[in-house]
């Protein structure tokens, strides 16, 4: 069994929906990107690929690259997924943690926790989502983007 981390963070953008972990939120300003800006799958992503030692989302999907313009990170994680199965790796259980002062994540993450679940392959309670607020501190604070924290492990079927 192997464990990875991932990170990631975005600034708010009004003028795209608020997609996170595949779920759209509304009555939020969504998060800016050269894709649909979904932090939690972007983190998630790199967790899996720290995990696999199979490079970073950056490495695979470079934001200079139009083809990633706008993109459904969903796609992007199906991309991931497919990789690691193509290399007998499976996924045991993903957490994440999501650190905004608004909106508040908790509403949202059962439904955040289906979708990666069906992403990922895996049962709804192998992932965790979990929100928390900066406590008004720093630019989490001031309201200015989010951030997510992502632990992913993953096991190797024996060939
Ligand atoms: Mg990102």
């Amino acid at each position: 069994m192997r464990a990875g981390t991932g990170y990631d963070s975005h600034r708010f953008a009004d003028d795209r929906p608020l997609v996170l972990g595949g779920v759209t939120i509304p009555g939020s300003p969504g998060l800016a990107g050269h894709s649909d800006g979904d932090a939690v799958l972007h983190a998630l992503i790199d967790a899996l690929l720290g995990a696999t030692a199979l490079g970073s989302i950056g490495l695979l999907f470079p934001d200079t690259d139009p083809e990633f313009a706008g993109i459904d990170s969903a796609a992007l994680m199906s991309r991931v997924v497919e990789r690691l199965t193509a290399e007998n790796w499976r996924v045991v259980n993903a957490d994440l943690t999501v650190i905004t002062e608004r909106p508040r994540i908790q509403p949202h993450a059962e439904a955040m926790c289906r979708c990666i679940a069906r992403l990922l392959g895996v049962p709804a309670a192998s992932v965790s989502v979990k929100g928390k607020t900066n406590e008004g501190m720093g630019w989490i604070g001031r309201g200015e983007g989010l951030a997510v924290m992502a632990v992913a492990l993953v096991d190797r079927a024996a060939d």
